[in-house]
């Protein structure tokens, strides 16, 4: 689906919900195919048993319609703003907030650890003016584009070596800007490189530097004025580490249902 002018009517959109989740299109307990599609379940002719897909996923209870789930997937997976989303699919703002946090719950933690060479940087999300801003650790390999992100409480050493001893495997070359914090990492078992921004232009923290402002622009575009809820970020990095480790979820709507839609990890 390349755009909105793609998406199927609600019947499709129904039918490959339903392949989606089950694999294929025929009744999950007995096999027959020629089950029967209505608004808000499925019938089996031959069981003469009403199955509702939609209550084995995330979407339990919802009544959007399967066209709706599939703008709402498609325009999450595509960093729309939510304000457009809001006109596009005439849901209201926390609606379309809400079921962000869901798709994102519903990913999981990546467990990557990177090796050989891993860029690591600092940078604070939120907006400075409400006074509510947190640190975030990333990490990446610039070769395989693998990340790691996550909140950290501060930016010293002790910081420092319990994100690199988690994620970093011993004995990769760890890039690092000219941070005092840093300086500690070659005593773990790990190379060591800085980069002086006095002397490189373009320095061996390029990678993590620009994930940084590929991030931010991208929540400054989805919640206008970087609006999100600093409760929210957890989820929010959950989602980019997948967007990078596991891009497989986000190329097609169908690929999202059918690696996370069934996730039990949401509440
Ligand atoms: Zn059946």
């Amino acid at each position: 689906m390349k755009s909105l002018a793609d998406l199927p009517n609600e019947y499709h959109c129904h039918r490959n919900f339903y392949r989606s989740i089950w694999g294929e299109i025929s009744c999950y307990r007995c096999g027959f195919k020629d089950i029967k599609f209505r608004k808000n379940y499925e019938y089996c002719p031959h069981c003469k048993k009403k199955m509702s897909v939609k209550s084995e996923t995330i979407f339990k209870g919802s009544n959007l319609s399967y066209r709706k789930i599939y703008m709402l997937i498609w325009a999450w997976q595509n960093k729309f703003g939510i304000g457009e989303i809001s006109k596009m699919i005439e849901l209201s703002y926390p609606t379309i907030e809400r079921w962000f946090r869901r798709f994102r719950a519903s990913l999981e933690r990546s467990k990557t650890v990177l090796e050989d060479i891993v860029e690591i940087d600092g940078s604070f999300f939120g907006r400075l003016k409400y006074g509510s801003q947190k640190l975030v650790a990333g990490a990446i390999n610039p070769g395989s584009k693998q990340i790691v992100l996550e909140m950290v409480g501060a930016r010293d050493s002790e910081a420092v070596e319990d994100f690199v001893n988690t994620y970093i495997k011993r004995g990769s070359l760890i890039r690092t800007d000219g941070l005092a914090s840093y300086n500690t990492v070659s005593l773990y078992g790990y190379d060591h490189e800085r980069c002086d921004h006095d002397r490189y232009i373009f320095g061996p923290t390029n990678h993590i530097e620009n994930l940084w402002s590929v991030i931010k622009r991208a929540l400054r575009h989805i919640y206008r004025d970087l609006t999100f809820k600093l409760s929210d970020l957890n989820l929010i990095l959950r989602e980019w580490e997948n967007r990078y480790n596991n891009p497989e979820i986000f190329y097609t709507v169908d690929n999202y249902l059918k690696f996370r839609a069934c996730s039990k990890l949401v509440k």
